[in-house]
Order: structure tokens, then C-alpha cells, then sequence
């Protein structure tokens, strides 16, 4: 999940359209864009089933909502860091290293999660090794 609402309850996730497999997504390897839909999907149903109101937004329609919505475009690029207001598209990794040096870019965040053994499948093509300590990550 990427966020929770402590109030309500409420739990929100963010689809990204390629690793969620959205629809919008033509792909020339459709089997694996439907396993990530039906992953998504079961993943939904669980936490649903478990009493859990989820909100999504694909990541399609939250960059139409940014084309279109005045007011939701400012509120986003109003809270983005220095860093992102630099560099609004891709970075390059001359970008990161000049960032980290001059301390406009800082922070690293671990986090180890175990998948069922049934998702390996859908995952293949971007399956990082995970006896590796980000220090021998990054360094690799
Ligand atoms: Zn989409």
C-alpha cells in the first residue's frame, strides 16, 4: 500500500501501469501484462477481504488528472523536493552523483519484502538480488 489514512482507516494505492499491467498498456507480451493484472487484482481482493476499504488511481489517469486539473497539478509540484523541481523527467546518474556531492539529494530507504513464490513468475524480468546489502547493491 502506499498510503493509509489513520482516521478512516481508508488504505490508497498508487497502479503503475507497467508493473500493475493497466489496460492501457499495449504490450507485445500481453500474458505477462494480464499475470500482473490478475497479480494486482488478487492482492486487491485479499486486502479487501480482510475489511480493508482500498482507493487506487492508475498511473494513467493521475498524469491525465495533472494535464487537466489546475488545481491538483499545483498542490503536486507545490510539495515535490528541490531535487524533483530540478529534474522533472529522467535523471542520469552524473545528476544523482552531482546531487549527493552538493546535498540537494540525500536519503536511502531499505525494504525487504517477501513475495508469494507464485508472483516470481510476473517479476522475471526485474528480479534484483536480495542477499545484497544496498551498499553492494548500488556498488554492483
Ligand atoms: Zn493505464
Amino acid at each position: 500500500m502506499d498510503g493509509h489514512d489513520e482516521v478512516s482507516g481508508k488504505l490508497y494505492e498508487f497502479l503503475g501501469d507497467y508493473w500493475h499491467g493497466c489496460e492501457c498498456k499495449a504490450r507485445a507480451d500481453e500474458d505477462l501484462r494480464e499475470a500482473r493484472r490478475k497479480r494486482t487484482e488478487d492482492r486487491l481482493a485479499f486486502i479487501r477481504g480482510q475489511g480493508f476499504e482500498v482507493e487506487v488511481i492508475w498511473e494513467c489517469d493521475y498524469r491525465q488528472l495533472l494535464k487537466y486539473d489546475t488545481e491538483m497539478k499545483s498542490f503536486v509540484t507545490g510539495r515535490l523536493p528541490p531535487f524533483c523541481r530540478s529534474y522533472p523527467t529522467c535523471v542520469t546518474a552524473e545528476q544523482i552523483v552531482k546531487s549527493v556531492l552538493d546535498d540537494t539529494l540525500f536519503g536511502m530507504v531499505e525494504v525487504d519484502i517477501r513475495v508469494p513464490d507464485s508472483w516470481d513468475e510476473v517479476v522475471v524480468d526485474h528480479k534484483p538480488d536480495t542477499n545484497l546489502s544496498p551498499y553492494e547493491y548500488f556498488k554492483k
